[in-house]
């Protein structure tokens, strides 16, 4: 990370609002050499948008070194945001951070998990097209997400949520999916409607928004099992496939994606995998292959077989977030009863 926050202050005010550049479409520019987009430093983006000047509040910035483009993310860089969020917990009032498109929903689901006792909003936007391309979406993008951080209502932030800002649509962070490559409207949140909707106006949905029930300080949660493994199910999926992931060193927990409400071949030797798996420790969360929607088990025969074996439901949690929420979990060392019976239920509005 480039030494502590770099002035970019703007106004002094009771506001201020950290950035964290983490990399990002949003400010890449082509490399001369490769023909390739490249990301570089926060000072093109911020010379791009010279309506930053026109808050009336402070904003600073912290841009990671080096950039990245998101598809490099690792769980070392939510250690990185999450530690630069914690370091700065107190100067700050929200918190916007630029990340690329790519995994976007994966960082959000983590942090949303990290951050535990969040009181502030921690805001990810980013852009798909260069914030020094005429039509850009990385200016509106960038301009709303630091007012929603920036937002308070009687003294207190409107979201103190890890959410997505996006296309005029603030979506809870571990809901989301980017589910267009194309289109500026590129993240949705199917099982749970924006959390606001920018306008004229910004329109907070307050009833859908967490707000803490009990004070207490941030805290992070830093270890993270990357031993889990997804399997999306097709038709003719073979068992050599299924036997060679479950059998991989170290697996210990598997993001199982079913068809629709969960649901999965009722094959015996299929079942046998599952069971042998769960047998030694095993863990299997159920999550659907469908964008909207939710597992459940027991609704057809056909998951009646992977109830008994011992899957778990994720209910609608989204992949993204059972992959983060999973590696946490295992991270934890907590004992196995209490990993089962965390990953089953919500613990930040990641699943109904
Ligand atoms: N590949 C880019 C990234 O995720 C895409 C983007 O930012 O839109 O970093």
């Amino acid at each position: 990370m480039q030494g502590g926050c770099s002035g970019y202050k703007i106004m002094e005010t009771s506001i201020s609002i950290l950035i964290i550049y983490t990399g990002g479409t949003i400010g890449m520019v082509n490399d001369p050499v490769s023909g390739s987009l490249v990301p570089i430093d926060f000072r093109h983006i911020s010379d791009q948008v010279p309506e930053l000047r026109r808050f009336g509040f402070s904003l600073e910035t912290v841009t990671f070194d080096p950039v990245i483009d998101s598809s490099d993310v690792s769980p070392d860089t939510w250690l990185k945001i999450a530690a630069t969020i914690e370091e700065n917990y107190s100067r700050f009032d929200g918190f916007v951070v630029l990340h690329g498109t790519d995994t976007m929903a994966y960082s959000a689901s983590a942090l949303s998990f990290m951050l535990q006792g969040l009181e502030k909003p921690v805001i990810f936007t980013g852009a798909q097209l260069p914030i020094g391309v005429l039509r850009t979406d990385g200016k509106e993008n960038l301009i709303t997400a630091i007012e929603i951080a920036a937002a308070r209502e009687n003294g207190l932030p409107v979201v103190p949520e890890v959410c997505i800002y996006f296309e005029n649509k603030l979506l809870r962070g571990n809901r989301t999916i980017k589910y267009s490559a194309e289109h500026f409207n590129a993240f949705v949140s199917p099982n749970l409607p924006p959390l606001a909707e920018a306008g004229l106006q910004i329109r907070y949905n307050r009833n859908l928004i967490r707000y803490p029930t009990v004070r207490r300080p941030l805290t992070v949660s830093g270890k993270f099992d990357t031993a889990v493994a997804v399997l999306r199910l097709f038709p003719g999926l073979r068992r050599e496939t299924v036997h060679a992931i479950l059998g991989t060193a170290g697996v210990k927990g598997l993001i199982l994606e079913t068809y629709g409400t969960g649901n999965a071949s009722t094959a015996a030797w299929f079942l046998e995998e599952l069971r042998s798996f769960i047998s030694m420790g095993g863990l299997v969360l159920n999550v659907t292959q469908c964008q909207a929607g939710s597992v459940e088990m027991g609704l057809y025969e056909t998951s009646a077989g992977l109830m008994s074996a011992g899957v778990l439901s994720g209910r609608d949690i989204t992949t993204e977030a059972a992959v983060t929420k999973m590696m946490i979990l295992l991270g934890s060392g907590l004992p196995s009863e209490k990993v089962v019976a965390l990953l089953v239920r919500p613990l930040c509005g990641e699943m109904s």
